[in-house]
């Protein structure tokens, strides 16, 4: 039998993505695009394992299904761990991404340490609360200065040492390779039958009653 997991995005190529490492797989993957207005739930946790779980969490209880949700961002060293879960929102509503990047330049003026981590936690919930969780990290440094076209968010000024290149110098092939998501997404398929036994002990089983004669 297909099981249903609801993916906790409304992000049509985050969903194609899921669909394309699991085909083959006795699973069916939707997204929040699949079913009404979902109430949206706030990601204020401390931590990205509190808003990946936040979010897995309310999807699956909202949804009555296994529900995957993902959060992620940039921890820069000599700014104590920043922007981190404050990624998406660092500077505060409204600026672009190039904004953001420019400010997190500005913050590392002057500064010699430039060790820098992207992080991607994922996390996969029952309706009943228990969840199975994924961390990945991609090690680099701050640029001086943006380099590259592609990507999105902070891959201008992240430079990724294995490779000699930003992540926006990489093509979308080369960054899922050695990316946090990249990484996290491959562990999750990889172990995904130890995943599909979790889920047939933590969903609950449809009572079956007998027909009467
Ligand atoms: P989300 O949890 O995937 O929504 O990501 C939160 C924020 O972290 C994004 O808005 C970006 O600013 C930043 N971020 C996460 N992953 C990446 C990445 O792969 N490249 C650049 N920025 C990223």
């Amino acid at each position: 039998m297909r099981r249903i997991i609801v993916l906790a995005t409304r992000n049509a190529g985050k969903t194609g993505e899921m669909r394309a490492l699991l085909s083959g797989r006795p699973v069916e993957v939707r997204d929040l695009g699949d079913f009404g207005p979902v109430p949206e739930v706030e990601e204020d946790g401390e931590t990205f394992d509190d808003n990946a779980y936040k979010k897995s969490s309310w999807t699956a209880r909202v949804l009555g299904f296994p529900a995957l949700a993902d959060d992620s961002g940039l921890t820069v060293e000599a700014l104590g761990g920043l922007p981190g879960v404050h990624s998406a929102r660092y500077g505060g509503p409204g600026l672009t991404d190039m904004e953001r990047c420019r400010l997190l330049l500005e913050a590392m003026r002057g500064k010699t340490d430039r060790r820098a981590a992207f992080v991607c936690v994922l996390s996969l919930a029952v309706p009943g609360g228990p969840a199975l969780t994924w961390e990945a990290r991609c090690e680099g440094e701050i640029l001086e200065e943006p380099r590259g076209e592609n990507g999105f968010g902070y891959d201008p000024v992240f430079y990724y040492p294995p490779l000699g290149k930003s992540f926006a110098e990489l093509s979308r092939e080369e960054k899922n390779q050695v990316s946090h998501r990249g990484r996290a997404l491959s562990e999750f398929v990889v172990e995904f039958a130890k995943v599909e036994k979790w889920l047939d002990r933590h969903l609950p089983v449809a009572e079956r009653f007998p027909c009467a004669e």
